[in-house]
């Protein structure tokens, strides 16, 4: 059977005063007008468990913009349970079927629930409209929509040769077990990709979503059962998130991890797993993508300009709340004086405020956690000898939680700065001699365990065919004259190595293989 032709959602521009602009923010203005309650789903029926939390607007700290229920060890035992026994029927369903059921949901995220999902995310995550839109909008469709063009070339590889009078062939199974996806605040269209990509390869799942995405999280998940996930197949149980994973770990049927979040977090839960590997009936799939400390390199042939406004996009959209988000500038000097006053420049021009006024490029991160830690990195910063803040470094976090975007400028590549990853609107930029530009990528590539994105800036082709050899398993996702985030489902796989997780390659028929077992058959005709 030939599927129907897959693409990239096209993205809409909300041009002020357009229709879809208005339909946007009146959704978003509806949204917003009431605190929504979220239950636990599990098997297809809505639980509550007494234990509510809340979930704030982080533009508005005074809003709760929904409640929800934390899952208890009951919960998450019976989540469990209904996962392995809806399982049997999941895996048997025709391929085509559960490939269409994932097509239908992109549709309708796309078109009937495309500015509800968006409002979501804009109101939860703290996103502009166009931060909206390439999330909720049209990474979560692409997903969907690619795994399925993705799923139909796996099944279809078999062996290439059968010897006279036998037929090999090759079973995709899903794996034996349940599937633990554990999604971070940052992007509606992972959390949804952590627990749709195993679940179209016939597993079941049990989706803990992070506790500042519970709204757009549900509303997501809201949609796929609207397009037919059956009862069980993806269970979603808000909770604490130690707690659960602790008992999720002791179950001899945990079949894989499917996370992103921290490095800390991941390398605690490999440990945790390794410590348990003797109940389990199989190796458990471990996939997770993690942290970064992102760079761009500008040589000195560089169109500076192009290379200003990539690093102001790459290092402050979304608040710098992407692990592709660019934390590390490397400047040659006969350049710093007209690169510093453009970046300067640049970003004392960006406009930061609540997300219901359409031209703020900024609005604020995501809670008072985050908030801390960031601001704490900028006042290590004023208080350092070796830093010096060149932009920004006010914040406040009265109504919501909103830091200006602060560049700081050191004169020790290694400093903290330049190695934590810091997770939101702060960038470190060190000054090179024209001369050292080779030493400097090998510092590049020392100063931090990380390994997600980077980027190089220059016009001169030797330079380039340097940096992407030099710098070779610095990044999974290597930029050249682009900035570092922003990779497209379909076009660039997303994901690194080292710290940063396991390159698994969401979007991309790499990840979807980690959630199938094959089975090889050879039959004597
Ligand atoms: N895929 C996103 C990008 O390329 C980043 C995802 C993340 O933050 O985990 O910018």
């Amino acid at each position: 059977f030939r599927l129907p032709e897959i693409k990239n959602e096209p993205t809409r521009d909300y041009v002020p005063g357009s229709a879809e602009q208005e339909q946007l923010m009146a959704a978003v203005e509806e949204l917003g007008s009431t605190t929504h309650h979220i239950p636990l789903v599990i098997n297809g029926k809505e639980v509550s468990t007494g234990d509510v939390q809340q979930q704030l607007n982080p533009g508005n700290k005074a809003q709760v913009l929904c409640t929800y229920e934390n899952a208890g060890p009951k919960e998450v035992d019976a989540a469990i349970e209904g996962a392995l026994a809806a399982k049997s029927k999941w895996e048997a369903m025709p391929v085509y079927d559960r490939q269409a059921i994932f097509l239908r949901a992109a549709d309708l995220l796309a078109t009937k629930y495309r500015y509800k999902l968006m409002a979501a995310s804009m109101l939860g995550q703290g996103k502009n409209i166009w931060q909206a839109e390439i999330d909720a909008a049209t990474e979560t469709a692409d997903f969907l929509r690619f795994n399925v063009k993705y799923s139909a070339e796996i099944y279809a590889q078999q062996p290439p040769f059968n010897a006279p009078g036998i037929w090999n062939r090759v079973e995709y199974r899903p794996l034996e077990g349940f599937v633990y996806a554990v999604s971070p605040f940052n992007f509606t269209a992972i959390g949804v990709n952590l627990a749709a990509a195993p679940a179209l390869m016939g597993n079941t799942v049990l989706w803990k979503p992070s506790n500042s995405a519970v709204l757009s999280n549900y509303v997501a998940y809201d949609i796929m059962r609207e397009a037919g996930v059956p009862d069980g197949v993806i269970q979603f149980v808000p909770g604490d998130a130690a707690a659960m994973t602790k008992q999720v770990f002791e179950h001899p049927e945990f079949a894989s991890l499917h996370f992103t979040g921290s490095t800390h977090v991941f390398k605690n839960m490999w440990r945790q797993i390794a410590e348990n590997i003797d109940r389990y009936k199989s190796y458990p799939r471990i996939v997770g993508e993690t942290g970064g400390k992102n760079y761009h390199v500008v040589h000195s042939s560089a169109n500076i300009d192009h290379a200003v406004n990539s690093t102001i996009r790459g290092a402050f959209e979304f608040q710098g709340q992407k692990c592709s988000a660019c934390s590390r500038l490397y400047v040659p000097k006969s350049k710093w004086s007209e690169f510093r006053d453009k970046l300067v420049a640049g970003t004392e021009s960006i406009k930061m405020g609540p997300i219901t006024d359409p031209t703020n490029f900024m609005g604020p991160v995501i809670n008072q956690a985050a908030y801390d830690k960031i601001t704490g990195y900028i006042e290590a910063a004023r208080n350092s000898s070796d830093c010096e803040i060149i932009a920004g470094g006010k914040h406040s976090d009265r109504d919501g939680y909103y830091i200006r975007p602060t560049v700081v400028l050191t004169s020790d590549p290694y400093c903290k700065l330049m190695k934590e990853e810091i997770f939101g609107p702060v960038l470190t930029v060190y000054v090179y001699d024209d001369a050292e530009f080779d030493s400097t990528l090998d510092t590049i590539s020392k100063t931090t365990p990380y390994g997600l994105t980077g980027a190089v800036f220059a016009e001169d082709r030797m330079a380039t065919v340097h940096a992407s050899t030099r710098l070779l398993h610095t990044a999974g996702n290597f930029y050249i004259n682009d900035k570092c985030t922003g990779a497209v489902v379909g076009q660039q796989p997303f994901g690194g190595s080292r710290a940063s997780g396991t390159n698994d390659k969401p979007g991309s028929p790499s990840l979807l293989q980690r959630f199938v077992s094959p089975r090889s058959i050879k039959e004597n005709m």
